[in-house]
């Protein structure tokens, strides 16, 4: 019964994950994002309108082998990927925080996630829209933690983590439930803030800055710190692995909202146990 559930909500997922492909696609920097100006989907190649069996999120991509059925022409495979990260957003979400408000929530941030990520990698910027909506939606869930969610050892109220009982030993102040989120968005604040001045820009751009503050609300500390310094980590890595391998040169900029991402999803669906394996790593606790 529990499966059925999960099968309806990953397909429901992709059909979100078209749309999703759409909002990415038809953002341009200089117009935003205009949703009504070309009508019905059509093949990017060839402009041919595409009928309904074409628009079956995976199965459509699949059956043509990610061709265009008319021009024959390659299909992104942005496509089947997004339709497929959506799909699991809706799966793997509720299985972690159950079916209630916690997950809506996060199930939006994801989705934003993945819009973001697409427009990064194409133009190098971030809506400005899209981090007010993340940080909009991080409000809306401190507001139900504040009003809803659980108490800490101490009786007073904590918002969520990922990090289980080792979220205790970073908290200050009990785990009061706003000086965490205003922790949280501080650390985000100084810490990108600090890499963007110092590299003058080259390091990440002003959007990053921004997304930083927004994870930061919907995060809190310490999930959102640890979620911000794992980003920096895995995108110094990547970076230079680039440069030794020769495939960019030190002025090329890589777009590091995707790393922001990484970051999060991480500590999200894995916090605990990274945090877990470390300190048993060094035998400590
Ligand atoms: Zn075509």
């Amino acid at each position: 019964m529990a499966e059925a559930v999960y099968i309806f909500l990953f397909v429901f997922g992709t059909l979100i994950g078209s749309y999703i492909n759409v909002l990415g696609l038809r953002y341009s920097p200089e117009a935003g994002f205009k949703l009504s100006n070309k009508g019905r989907s059509h093949c990017p190649y060839c402009g041919h309108t595409l009928r309904w069996y074409e628009l079956i999120p995976l199965f459509s991509f699949l059956i043509q082998r990610g061709k265009c059925r008319i021009c024959r022409h390659r299909l992104s495979l942005q496509y089947p990927v997004v339709e497929i990260l959506s799909g699991l957003v809706f799966v793997f979400v509720p299985m972690k925080l159950g079916f209630g408000f916690p997950a809506m929530i996060w199930i939006l941030a994801f989705l934003t996630f993945i819009v973001l990520s697409i427009i990064d990698f194409r133009f190098k910027v971030i809506p400005n829209k899209l981090n007010i909506f993340i940080a909009a939606i991080g409000f809306a869930l401190i507001g139900f933690y504040y009003f809803f969610g659980g108490l800490g050892i101490f009786g007073e109220k904590v918002g969520g983590t990922s990090l289980g009982s080792y979220a205790l030993i970073f908290q200050f102040s009990n785990g009061q439930i706003f000086i965490n989120y205003a922790a949280g968005i501080l650390f985000g604040i100084i810490f990108f803030g600090l890499l963007y001045f110092l590299s003058r820009g080259r390091a990440m751009g002003f959007g990053d800055v921004k997304l930083a503050a927004a994870i930061g609300v919907l995060m809190g500390w310490p999930d959102g710190a640890f979620a911000l310094i794992l980003s920096f980590v895995v995108g110094a890595i990547y970076g230079s692995t680039l440069l030794i391998t020769h495939r960019k040169k030190m002025k090329d900029s890589i777009p590091f909202g995707p790393f922001i991402i990484i970051g999060v999803t991480l500590v999200f669906f894995f916090g605990y146990h990274m945090i877990n394996g470390y300190f048993k790593l060094f035998n400590i606790y």
